[in-house]
């Protein structure tokens, strides 16, 4: 099912690719009219407003080349075979699982404990919290 997979990343790397192009055009329309209207943010209430919507969107462009960053990642793993084992426990991640997530690097078992070898999130929540 290599091929079902690849083009499952491929599609997903498309879409992120797009986001991101949007995004960054989004960007560089608002950063036009930053520049038109006036610089003084604290007291223009459209300046505020501008800088606000800035943040937002590249915060949300930052997201999508992350996203895009994994999925090469993903798809490099794809070429060198070692997509199918969990990066945390080693474990077999299901195809199901790369099929929905398919950047993912970790099995539902590690993903959901929180167990993050990349340290990105901080530990708000621990994993016992997490049992019924
Ligand atoms: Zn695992």
């Amino acid at each position: 099912m290599e091929e079902a997979e690849l083009e499952a990343l491929v599609s997903a790397r498309r879409a992120a690719a797009s986001r991101r192009d949007e995004l960054a055009a989004e960007l560089a329309s608002i950063e036009a009219s930053r520049q038109d209207s006036n610089a003084d943010d604290e007291h223009d209430p459209e300046g505020s407003t501008l800088a606000y919507e800035h943040a937002r969107v590249a915060s949300l462009a930052a997201r999508a080349e992350h996203e895009l960053a994994e999925l090469d990642a993903a798809l490099a793993r794809l070429g060198s075979g070692g997509r199918d084992e969990c990066e945390s426990c080693g474990a077999p991640i299901p195809p199901e699982r790369r099929a929905a997530l398919p950047s993912t690097r970790r099995c539902v078992g590690c993903a959901t404990a929180g167990v993050r070898p990349d340290a990105t999130a901080p530990p708000s929540a621990p994993p016992g919290r997490r049992r019924r």
